[in-house]
């Protein structure tokens, strides 16, 4: 694959990369048409293009007003809990012979790093005067998250469902409704994520002026990889300020799971200036990489367009949507955010498929020395650790542990016992 990068790219080492990136960083990036090198845009009606346009502006002046960005900061100290814990795992250094770090994002209200970007977000649409928000969930971990939002600012809330997801995921149903929220199965498409997106973004198109499309993760139109990312990028920044003053010293390496990417970019975001980090996404390698057997984006698919924006993308020999299969419902999309996409073409981070099994097994691990319970989804970057620091005894490794694994007890008294 050749790949036409940003215009300037000069730098060919991993520790010229990090310099210019870390230059970009401040600078246009994404430049002004929502690209990240050759991946990003915006591939929506043009009946889209004036609520996308008008969200872009108001997000970047918001994003530079100190009264809303007073006001997110007291939303996320008395509600999410923030900042949240960075702990030394002793248990798990001594197993995996490393110093093992662990950003506690689990702790975050409603269970995971979702309620970053869902609370940003609904702070904002009080700035754009909407009426009313609409999101899209898969496991429901997204709609949970909007839901509470929307419930403390006062939004109704309609969340679409992927139907078979909605009888796959009905305590989270549940728990929407019981925040207020109006779930709708959605029975057109795949009757997942993929089917629930389309659906939320056809609504938000019959009503683009009344309707804020609340997306969850960093993928979709412009400016939304942006906006995601910047909402989320506040667990790096923690979590560095927090590594250089417990342990005085960065990582050597820096693990995050990737579904559509958005806990990753804001985790690996603050690192990438830090050309001595190694930063390590897990992608789901499922039952191995057979077609149809795994989400592993980076690993097995090629450009391509879907939800509006140019991205890595798992297809078949046609070029449709591939079919996709992770123990991890968050896991489970067949794309990947554009900044992930740039990022893996300039080598600044590399990205690995971890199975099924090898999730499972650095989650039993974590559950037994550490009396912690992770989501499935971290469990895949965990396990990455896990190898790492088999190749690499002794060194530093912070991982992200996004999500608190409540939510898949029904999964795991199928596979644990
Ligand atoms: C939704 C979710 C993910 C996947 O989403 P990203 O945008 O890739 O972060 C990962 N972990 C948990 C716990 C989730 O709820």
């Amino acid at each position: 694959m050749t790949l036409e990068l940003a215009p300037n790219w000069t730098a060919d080492t991993p520790q010229a990369r990090a310099a210019e990136l870390a230059k970009l960083i401040g600078g246009a990036y994404p430049d002004a048409h929502g690209r990240f090198g050759p991946f990003g845009g915006r591939f929506v009606p043009e009946t889209l293009m004036p609520a996308i346009t008008r969200l872009e502006e108001v997000a970047r002046h918001a994003l530079t007003d100190p009264a809303f960005l007073d006001e997110l900061g007291v939303h996320q100290r008395e509600w999410v809990g923030r900042p949240t814990p960075l702990a030394r795992a002793e248990g798990l250094s001594r197993l995996w012979d490393a110093d093992v770090w662990l950003k506690r994002e689990d702790l975050a209200h409603t269970g995971a790093h979702k309620i970053n970007n869902a609370l940003g977000q609904a702070l904002l649409a009080r700035r754009l005067g909407v009426k009313r928000i609409i999101a899209e969930t898969g496991a429901g971990q997204h709609g949970v998250a909007t839901a509470a939002a929307c419930a403390r600012l006062g939004f109704p809330c309609r969340v679409y469902m992927g139907a078979i997801d909605a009888e796959r995921q009905a305590p989270n149903v549940f728990r929407m409704k019981t925040l207020g929220a109006e779930v709708v199965p959605v029975t057109s498409g795949d009757q997942t994520l993929r089917a629930a997106i389309d659906e939320a973004l056809r609504d938000w198109v019959s009503d683009p002026r009344g309707t804020h499309y609340l997306l969850g993760s960093a993928v979709g139109p412009h400016p939304f990889p942006w906006l995601v990312r910047t909402f989320q990028s506040v667990i790096g920044r923690e979590a560095r300020q927090q590594m250089l003053d417990r342990a005085a010293r960065l990582p050597d390496a820096a693990f995050a799971c990737v579904g559509g990417g958005s806990n990753a970019i804001g985790f690996f975001h603050a690192f990438l200036g830090d050309p001595r980090v190694a930063l390590i996404g897990a992608e789901a390698g499922g039952h191995g990489p057979a077609p149809g057997q795994h989400s592993a984006t980076m690993a097995h698919g090629r450009p391509g367009v879907l939800h509006g924006c140019y991205s890595m993308l798992i297809q078949d020999a046609h070029g449709q949507v591939g079919d996709t299969h992770s123990i991890s419902a968050g896991l489970d999309y067949p794309g990947v955010g554009p900044e992930h996409a740039f990022l893996r073409a300039i080598g600044r981070v590399s990205y690995a498929p971890v199975t099924d099994a090898d999730a499972l097994a650095a989650l039993r691990d974590v559950c037994r020395v550490e009396g912690i319970l992770p989501a499935l989804e971290p469990s895949h970057a965990l396990a990455a650790a896990k190898a790492h620091a088999r190749a690499h005894p002794g060194s530093t490794l912070l991982i992200n542990l996004c999500g608190r694994g409540d939510k898949d007890m029904p999964i795991l008294m199928k596979h644990l016992t």
